[in-house]
């Protein structure tokens, strides 16, 4: 595995060579968590997924190149908390098919992007990033994590997961409840403010619907407090399977889309 920005030109050329390059793009955003958890969490969580799902496409024959993160995205939904940044849809959508044209000028051309983060126009605005890639012929793409395509999302990220809640209202776990509390326990725990964290109370009885749909924001929704569910359910042993498996669980996706490499 190797991380474009570390590495220099001659070796990406190698890696191009070779025909089985992979390029993963994390894409997360600076949004809140709730008062324990740091903004750029979707962002490391889906460099930590990235990393994992990595070792498993090697195993399937693949050179992974992981790009640099997109560390802004779309947060209408959390935009009045404090430190919350949201670019307009098509800003991110330009980035994202001007990244894909760079890469595939160089012979990258078969990308992954890997979403952590949860908002409907975000997720648009990826997917459609991918559709004008696709449809100009740049580049194979495709979208998994978080994306509007409820199976895609479901076999990345919530296949074998549920099973292991310790909380007392698993369907209520969400934005910055036990599972980003596991995640960022397990595999951010300097950038968690764990003194806090069992001093926050469930939040449970919150508008599922409205949350969903984003037709709420995130501060009415949860009473100011920022996260939906309980974060003290949140463990790191929790997070080390969470990561594990949905690592895992991207790269069947990847996969099960793409095939294994192509022999040399
Ligand atoms: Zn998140």
């Amino acid at each position: 595995m190797f991380e474009l920005a570390k590495i220099p030109f001659p070796e990406v050329a190698r890696i191009v060579q070779s025909g089985k390059a992979l390029v993963i793009l994390p894409v997360g955003v600076v949004e809140e968590h709730g008062a324990h958890l740091p903004l750029g969490l979707d962002s490391f969580a889906a460099e930590v997924y990235a990393e994992v799902a990595a070792a498993h496409l090697e195993e399937a024959g693949y050179e992974v190149v992981i790009a640099p993160t997109v560390s802004y995205g779309v947060a209408r939904a959390a935009i009045d908390f404090p430190g919350t940044l949201s670019l307009q849809p098509e800003t991110l959508k330009s980035l994202i098919v001007e990244i894909g044209r760079s890469l595939a000028r160089h012979g990258l051309d078969r990308l992954v992007i890997l979403n952590g983060h949860r908002d409907l126009s975000h997720m648009k605005a990826l997917e459609e990033a991918r559709d004008v890639l696709v449809e100009e012929k740049t580049a194979q793409v495709l979208c998994v994590g978080f994306t509007s395509d409820a199976e895609v999302t479901a076999a990345c990220y919530r296949e074998g997961v549920r099973e292991l809640s310790q909380s007392v209202r698993p369907e209520r776990e969400g934005h910055g409840g036990e599972w980003e509390t596991s995640l960022a326990l397990h595999a951010f725990p300097e950038s968690v403010n764990k003194e806090i964290i069992g001093r926050l109370d469930p939040n449970f009885d919150y508008d599922v619907e409205a949350f969903r749909n984003e037709t709420k924001d995130y501060g009415s929704l949860s009473g100011g407090r920022g996260y939906f569910g309980s974060p003290q359910s949140g463990s790191a042993e929790t997070g080390r399977k969470i990561v594990a498996i949905r690592g895992r669980n991207i790269a069947r996706v990847i996969l099960k889309a793409l095939g294994a490499a192509p022999s040399s």
